[in-house]
């Protein structure tokens, strides 16, 4: 009888799926997937997030939030590679950066832990063998790694699908050499390929890393990306059906949306005040706080351009007028290094008690996420980087764009075009240099005064802003719950490798589904 039992009863269930993810060291790639690595492991997967000890230093109160909340989550440190040509010893990642000359050796310094990476993959005991790494598309140096492995590969884009299939297709159609020898700025040009009518110009082409002087880096990027065996995006179903479709299509090769990622954190305060830098709960707290004093909900903006973006004092004084102007409550974040100076230190305290009880001031690095997600905010004058807009989107609040490099311009079509969720700033169509441009255009107090107003207005078109951000918000929200298409996407996702545990290469066989998969499902 005992026998009998024995060979009725289920074999064991396979043991969870470890999933390595490497992003890269810039907080618009990091935050994303330390969101993506907590959904990964409350849904019972194991996770290590590889990373160097300056950047995972200010993970500390990441790993300790998820030891508390018992998941599998490791933060792996690997030694950041010393004696690069041209970068000074301690600078590990992109927003550490001053001068323009460090990005290519700090890129440089990055590809050098393959060699670190691979030796601790090999590493690893058969329990623990990874069964997918999951790595930045800026970070093409893992696809080597992974092939000599034998681990499958997905990467990781931060931006939208929008974005990402607008690059695709530039990059199949010739679209990319074409915008690069106009010569003249304003000569327009459609994106092939795709579902909806984008023009752009030379300034606002899409790509990532493909300027003068990153050949390499970009070459070996866009060989990684048609390498691997698929893709993870931030973003739903219901926000970019079609784009996703598109892209998944355009790839050849399934694309997992299991966005907005930044919900892994909703409710939990402790989870959003360690998104970044070093956790400060106090800090949010505070903020909260001076939230819950505004009383009328969706009367409060918030004004914030990332993690990156450092504005000349000049421009800095334009959007304090401008926000002092609107008469409009604001939460406005100034960056350390924007207000280094005593003399910007004197204007900013002088704005201060000029807008005492209407207006705060966060110096250096600001909850957002909190904010965005506070029942006063209604509304963020955002850089649109698309964490920023997700955030946004994924909690009702519409926006005002004001983009600058990158995928920003094309985000901004998105939001304002597509979604119907953002008004424009009405910056000029040229590229503004990450550290400010002595040269470029400053956006006046008038523009940024009248931008806050019709994004915060009673006027038709401010409501109808509202009411889609709402309605997206709410759709985002869903997409997350439990039979939700990004819950369920990631469901498949790692249920595809738990079957694979184990480290063997997954053959193309059909087992790996992304939405797609589950849409013929429904
Ligand atoms: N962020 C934050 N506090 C700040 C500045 C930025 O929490 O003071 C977060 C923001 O919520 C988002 C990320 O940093 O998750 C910025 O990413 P995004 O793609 O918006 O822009 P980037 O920094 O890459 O330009």
């Amino acid at each position: 009888e005992d026998a009998t039992a024995a060979t009725l009863a289920p074999p064991p269930p396979p043991p969870p799926p470890h999933f390595v993810i490497v992003p890269m060291v810039a907080q618009g790639h990091t935050i994303p997937m330390v969101d993506l690595s907590r959904l990964l492991a409350s849904r019972g997967a194991r996770v290590s997030l590889v990373t160097t000890p300056v950047n995972a230093a200010r993970l500390r109160g990441v790993a300790a939030q998820a030891a508390r909340a018992k998941l599998a989550l490791d933060i792996v440190e690997l030694p950041f590679p010393t004696d690069i040509a041209g970068l000074p010893p301690g600078i590990e990642n992109v927003d550490q950066i001053t001068d323009h000359n460090h990005f290519v050796p700090l890129f440089a310094a990055l590809r050098k832990l393959a060699v670190p990476l691979e030796a601790y993959l090999r590493s690893l005991p058969p329990p623990r063998r990874p069964s997918c790494l999951i790595s930045d598309w800026c970070n093409g140096w893992t696809a080597a790694v992974s092939a000599r492995l034998g681990i499958p590969r997905l990467f990781f884009h931060g931006p939208p699908c929008f974005y990402s299939l607008c690059d695709l297709n530039a990059l199949d159609h010739g679209l990319h050499e074409q915008t690069a020898a106009a010569a003249d700025d304003t000569e327009k040009f459609v994106v092939p390929g795709m579902p909806v009518h984008v023009e752009v110009t030379k300034a606002t082409a899409p790509g990532f890393l493909n300027s003068p002087g990153w050949e390499a880096q970009w070459a070996e990027c866009v060989d990684a990306m048609r390498a691997a065996d698929g893709a993870v995006v931030n973003t739903f179903l219901d926000l970019e059906a079609q784009f996703l479709a598109c892209y998944e299509a355009a790839l050849g090769k399934p694309v997992w949306a299991l966005g907005p990622f930044c919900l892994a954190n909703k409710g939990d305060a402790e989870a959003t005040a360690s998104r970044g830098n070093a956790p400060d709960v106090a800090r949010q707290s505070a903020v909260t706080a001076w939230l819950d004093t505004m009383g009328t909900d969706d009367s409060v903006v918030l004004v914030s351009f990332g993690s990156l973006v450092r504005r000349l004092p000049k421009q800095l004084f334009e959007v304090g007028h401008g926000l002092e102007n609107s008469g409009v409550p604001f939460v406005w974040v100034v960056k350390e290094q924007e207000a280094a100076s005593p003399e910007v230190e004197e204007w900013l305290a002088a704005l201060e008690a000029r807008v005492a009880g209407r207006g705060l001031l966060v110096r250096g690095w600001a909850p957002q996420l909190a904010v965005l997600s506070h029942r006063a905010v209604g509304g963020f004058v955002t850089h649109c980087g698309w964490n920023s807009l997700l955030e946004a989107i994924a909690h009702g609040v519409p926006v005002a764009t004001w983009p600058h490099f990158a995928d920003q311009f094309l985000n901004e079509r998105l939001v304002v075009d597509v979604l119907g969720v953002g008004v424009p700033v009405g910056v000029a169509e040229a590229p503004v240099m990450i550290f400010g441009d002595e040269s470029a255009p400053v956006v006046a107090r008038e523009d940024v005064a009248r931008a806050v107003a019709a994004l915060m207005g009673d006027g038709e078109e401010a409501g109808e802003r509202r009411r889609k951000a709402k309605e997206y918000g709410e759709k985002a929200h869903r997409a997350m719950e439990k039979g939700g298409s990004s819950y369920e996407s990631l469901t498949q996702l790692i249920e595809s490798f738990r079957q694979s545990a184990g480290g063997e290469k997954k053959a193309k066989d059909g087992t790996v589904h992304a939405w797609s998969a589950l849409k013929e499902q429904k």
